[in-house]
């Protein structure tokens, strides 16, 4: 993806590229502005170093050959108080040529992009505070460094590299024999950082945001004058260098948590819900899991794909393990170690391994109690359900087997109120008679309130779910019931609506559907295949007509959601016209002929259409009728 502006040099000297304009954006912004937490940088070096040393760890275990050099991991700070250097060292995985071109000179991650973003976004201002909030990665050295260094070799590999730039739009990479495995990253501190340089900065920086990280951070000794009869001052680990998720819990800070699910999500909001246990039994294992209070960028990606690390014995496996975690949780981050599990395992072995599913319904079971007591405060579940819901309702269709506990955490906007509501209530205000739950789907809870479809309802003080995600299609056609409930859609529910709240409707709306049996004939005539049919509404009140999905079809939303995807494009909606019978335009249609009732008909198929949020399809013909039907009425 890397931009090579200038093409590699064929002589052995260093070879210059351009960054991606994305980064050379990024770091004009990151090396020009003022920003007062800069310290983070530290943070973000040490949790690349971290993580690649679990990398290096894990391909270890399949590979005996890049276990050379060792596997006693460590990341090391260093200080040349002369040369005015910080260098952070890892021995962990390393990069090649390619890797850091592509790695160090484009944007990888959707979080640099987003923050790019918003940092343009306001009036044209950066906002640099948001460093912090995105996270840059690699490029936040630039705040303190004027140049960087990194020397890097691939563990498996004979040459070394030293990647090297002052963040103005270009960079050099040329070969460093001798290089050891891992990376060196070299900060060649700005004079407006020197405190970077101080042992004692250095100190509080990685207590403070690192302490968790499970590979010690080790700070040599910083040359100094050496004074008579001084010991040679050793090298101090900084950290405590044991993984945070088997601490106990009553030593874990929540600060300390949430620096944890920094690193482990690569995010950098406030976890909505911490979960820290350990299961014992047939199968032991502990989960350490954050459900973030923003949603991560990939939410919706198609993959669907899940976070979670899984790790064995404190040896990190993988975090793409479809397995571990259900589709419909895919926001929650964190950790899962267990010592049930061979570390030589292959991840596409794990894709389909028994104590994984255990371990998954484990953790699934934990986080669905967790998520029922934090739904007891309205307000803080808002949060979480306003912000995950729409993926959460995917479990309505894909895990049967807890569909009652899914529906009872499931929340709902309703014709009765633009609160959250649960089906608990629904069911609880359910009228005398009522037997279904009933539900219309759309694209907003606005625009729904307003059609005619819940006119009978609402005129009976039945309560409809305003169903608006586009999910909701289909979990609602699967799920069946609630509390032995049918869910029924409004468009199915017509002749429910005079048996509810009592039946002396009944012979009423017979009497009326039988009076315009003709005008329904001629509209059948008039609209031919236009529609699947024409009957007479027990739900309209005050508006003519509306459209309703043919009874077992599939519903105009979805229809035309798939439209929309191209998916039905050929496919006919087969829908029907309903007619109030009271309404004094249909009574007074079936005395016109001819193309005068014809101009009538397609203007209610046109105008239910129009309230149905669909566009009519001959705009032409639409517009000369009512022209007609206008002149008409003023002359
Ligand atoms: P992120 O770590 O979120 O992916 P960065 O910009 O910090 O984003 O790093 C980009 C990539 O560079 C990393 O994904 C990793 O592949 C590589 N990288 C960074 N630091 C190191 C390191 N110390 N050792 C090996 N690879 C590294």
């Amino acid at each position: 993806m890397a931009e090579t502006a200038t093409p590699p040099k064929e002589t052995s000297g260093p070879e210059t590229r351009n960054f991606q304009a994305e980064v050379a954006k990024l770091l004009d912004i990151v090396v020009h502005s003022l920003y007062s937490h800069r310290e983070i940088f530290l943070r973000e070096l040490i949790s690349n170093a971290s993580d690649a040393c679990d990398k290096l760890r894990y391909a270890a275990l399949t590979d005996p050959k890049l276990r050379e050099g060792g596997e006693d991991f460590a990341i090391r700070l260093s200080v040349d108080p002369a040369a005015k250097t910080l260098t952070i060292a890892d021995n962990g995985i390393g990069m090649n040529h390619d890797e850091l071109v592509a790695n160090l000179g484009t944007i990888a991650k959707s979080g640099t992009a987003e923050f790019l973003k918003a940092a343009s976004a306001k009036d044209g201002k950066k906002d640099v505070n948001l460093i912090g909030q995105f996270g840059v990665g690699f490029y936040s050295a630039f705040m303190v460094a004027d140049k960087v260094d990194v020397i890097s070799r691939k563990a498996g590999e004979e040459k070394g590299w030293v990647w090297s730039s002052a963040g103005q739009g270009s960079f050099t990479v040329a070969e460093s024999p001798g290089a050891a495995r891992g990376a060196r990253i070299v900060l060649h501190i700005k004079d407006d950082a020197k405190e970077f340089l101080e042992a004692q900065r250095l100190r509080h920086i990685v207590k403070t945001y690192s302490d968790h990280i499970a590979i010690p951070v080790i700070l040599d000794p910083i040359p100094r004058e050496k004074k008579e009869g001084e010991e040679a001052p050793q090298p101090e680990t900084l950290n405590s260098a044991s993984a945070l998720w088997m601490r106990p819990k009553n030593e874990i800070t929540a600060e300390q948590y949430k620096e944890f699910y920094h690193h482990v999500g690569h995010t950098f909001d406030e976890p909505w819900h911490t979960l820290h246990f350990r299961a014992e039994g047939a199968i032991e294992y502990t989960a350490l899991l954050f459900i973030p209070t923003q949603k991560p960028f990939d939410l919706f990606h198609p993959e669907r794909k899940s976070h979670v690390k899984l790790y064995v014995n404190r040896v990190f496996i993988s975090d793409q393990i479809d397995t571990l975690m259900p589709r419909y949780l895919r926001f929650v981050r964190g950790v899962v170690d267990s010592s049930d599990l061979p570390l030589n395992i292959s991840r596409e072995m794990l894709q389909d391994n028994p104590v994984l599913r255990k371990i998954q319904a484990g953790i699934t079971k934990r986080l669905l109690k967790d998520l029922k007591d934090r739904a007891e405060n309205a307000a803080e579940y808002k949060k979480f359900w306003d912000a995950f819901g729409a993926v959460f309702k995917e479990g309505l269709y894909e895990d049967f087997e807890r569909k009652e506990d899914l529906l009872d955490l499931a929340r709902f906007k309703s014709t009765a109120s633009d609160e959250l509501m649960s089906l608990k209530d629904y069911v609880g205000r359910m009228k005398q008679g009522q037997e279904a739950i009933y539900f219309i789907t759309g694209e907003n809870a606005a625009a729904l309130k307003g059609s005619p479809q819940l006119e009978g309802f609402l005129a009976k003080g039945i309560e409809v779910l305003l169903l608006t995600d586009p999910i909701d299609e289909f979990w609602v056609g699967t799920v069946g019931t609630y509390d032995k409930k049918q869910f029924k859609s409004v468009a199915e529910a017509g002749p429910d609506l005079s048996a509810i709240a009592g039946g002396e409707d009944k012979a009423k709306t017979e009497a009326a559907a039988e009076s315009v049996k003709g005008v329904i004939e001629k509209l059948k005539q008039s609209l031919g295949e236009n529609v699947a049919d024409v009957r007479a509404s027990t739900r309209l009140t005050g508006s003519p007509v509306c459209l309703v999905a043919d009874t077992g079809g599939m519903s105009l939303h979805l229809a035309r959601m798939l439209k929309q995807h191209g998916d039905g494009a050929s496919m006919p909606i087969h829908r029907v016209l309903e007619i109030n019978p009271s309404h004094p335009l249909i009574t007074g249609i079936e005395k016109l002929t001819g193309a005068d009732f014809d101009d009538a008909a397609f203007l209610l198929l046109d105008q239910a259409r129009i309230v149905e949020g669909e566009t009519v399809p001959d705009p032409a013909a639409f517009a000369r009728r009512l022209s007609a039907v206008m002149t008409k009425g003023l002359v």
